[in-house]
């Protein structure tokens, strides 16, 4: 079985019926880069970038951000890099700061991610300095986080347009044209996808949160482990909607959560529209081997079913 899996590395990620997918990788930290390039992904999907804030006592500054995100960049090649900008709050907590730690009643609906960043602009001003200065040395994409409204990617694109401005000013390389994109995480999002389309460069399905937000289950929380149901018809309607809004605009429309690297969901996905998946890299041959039998026309059938609730009710009653 391994060597089997193993074979799946080298062979080019496309369907029974010839439609080529994008297989990116999801990494914490530039020591995955190596396993990426082993599992000959199409570049890096998910750049969970707050690995470097987590467990120590201090911000890292800019230069030490710099040297991550270049490092990574160089060793992808040409491959894209999509850099998630600042993801902490909630389940992603800092050592040691008041901001992210405080007594917030529900911190999943606080002030985290993109929230937390556009409040501290001391954070988030030489985080994006080092994600640009990195875009110089090869295809960076800059990717938001928990975004909910218009307003805040209104806000980061001209924060963008203003840091590009001053690097130049500074004499410091950056690519203009650095695509922004958005998770889309809240189910607001999903639903409004058409009108953010019009904004945003691509999206991403970060399916950990738009399940734990769409369906009220904490993500982490044992005692309602069983809700969590990415086949909730819900879900999947606002998984096939963004996908549907981001095709119609011509902007790629990838999924970084943990649905992307399960298998048994891989031939619904397809059949949703989804042509661009991210997972940690130990996922890729597992997915790819199960695209590689799959034919288009089939998962669609299979989409129509499970949007039908075809997969919900034999899930509930145990029937299959
Ligand atoms: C997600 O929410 O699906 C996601 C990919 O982000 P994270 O798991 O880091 O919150
Ligand atoms: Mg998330």
């Amino acid at each position: 079985r391994r060597r089997l899996l193993e074979e799946q590395w080298d062979l080019p990620a496309i369907t029974a019926d010839g439609v080529e997918i994008h297989l990116r990788a999801n990494i914490e930290l530039p020591d995955d880069s190596s396993l990426v390039r082993r599992m000959n992904a199409d570049g890096v999907g998910l750049y969970r970038s707050e690995f470097l804030f987590m467990n120590r006592p201090d911000i890292p500054d800019e230069e030490e951000q710099y040297q991550a995100f270049s490092r990574v960049v160089t060793e992808m090649a040409g491959a894209p890099v999509t850099i998630r900008s600042l993801d902490i709050g909630a389940d992603k907590g800092l050592s040691d700061d008041e901001t992210t730690t405080h007594n917030a009643l529900n911190p999943a609906l606080g002030l985290r991610g993109l929230r937390l960043c556009l409040r501290r602009p001391e954070w988030f001003r030489p985080h994006l300095r080092a994600i640009l200065r990195a875009s110089a040395l090869g295809p960076v994409r800059l990717m938001l986080p928990m975004l909910s409204s218009m307003s805040q990617l209104l806000q980061s694109r001209a924060l963008v347009s203003e840091l590009q401005a001053e690097l130049r000013g500074e004499g410091l390389p950056c690519d203009p044209d650095m695509p922004l994109g958005i998770m889309v995480e809240v189910p607001a999002v999903a639903m409004a996808a058409h009108y953010f389309a019009g904004c945003a460069d691509f999206f991403s399905i970060g399916t950990n949160d738009l399940i734990q937000y769409a369906l009220a289950v904490d993500r982490g929380d044992d005692d309602v482990n069983d809700l969590f149901d990415p086949l909730h018809v819900g879900v999947l309607a606002l998984i096939q909607h963004t996908i549907a809004a981001g095709r119609a605009k011509g902007i790629p429309v990838a999924m970084c959560g943990e649905m992307a690297a399960n298998p048994a969901f891989t031939p619904l996905l397809l059949g949703l529209g989804l042509r661009e998946f991210s997972m940690y890299p130990g996922a890729i041959p597992e997915v790819k081997e199960i695209i590689r039998q799959t034919s288009i026309a089939e998962a669609e059938q299979l989409a129509m079913g499970a949007l039908a609730g075809e997969f919900s009710v034999a899930l509930e009653t145990g029937h299959s």
